[in-house]
């Protein structure tokens, strides 16, 4: 007879911070996207628009709280906060 085993429900945990950019200091050199290793950090408009220059913003959802992209930003535009959507 074969036994029926119980599907294993795999929860990820998401981090408690995210990364979240300056986009009134951010210069747009896109370093951060170099390193993120989920890839969710996207280049928007400049929210000022009088600044041709884009920005980039983190898509708070896939971001893993790994700080990698805090540390290499060269004009220290990045923070972490709590995570707003749980
Ligand atoms: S590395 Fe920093 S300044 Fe450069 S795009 Fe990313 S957040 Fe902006
Ligand atoms: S904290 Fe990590 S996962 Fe989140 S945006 Fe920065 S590099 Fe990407």
């Amino acid at each position: 007879m074969i036994e029926e085993t119980k599907p294993r429900v795999i929860t990820k945990k998401k981090s408690k911070l995210v990364a979240l950019i300056d986009e009134e200091t951010c210069t747009g050199c896109e370093v951060c996207i170099e390193f993120c290793p989920v890839d969710c950090i996207t280049v928007v408009r400049n929210p000022n628009p009088e600044i041709l220059t884009n920005v980039c913003r983190v898509i708070e959802e896939p971001c893993t709280g790994c700080t990698l992209c805090v540390k290499e930003c060269p004009w220290e535009c990045i923070a972490m906060v709590p995570r707003t959507i749980i």
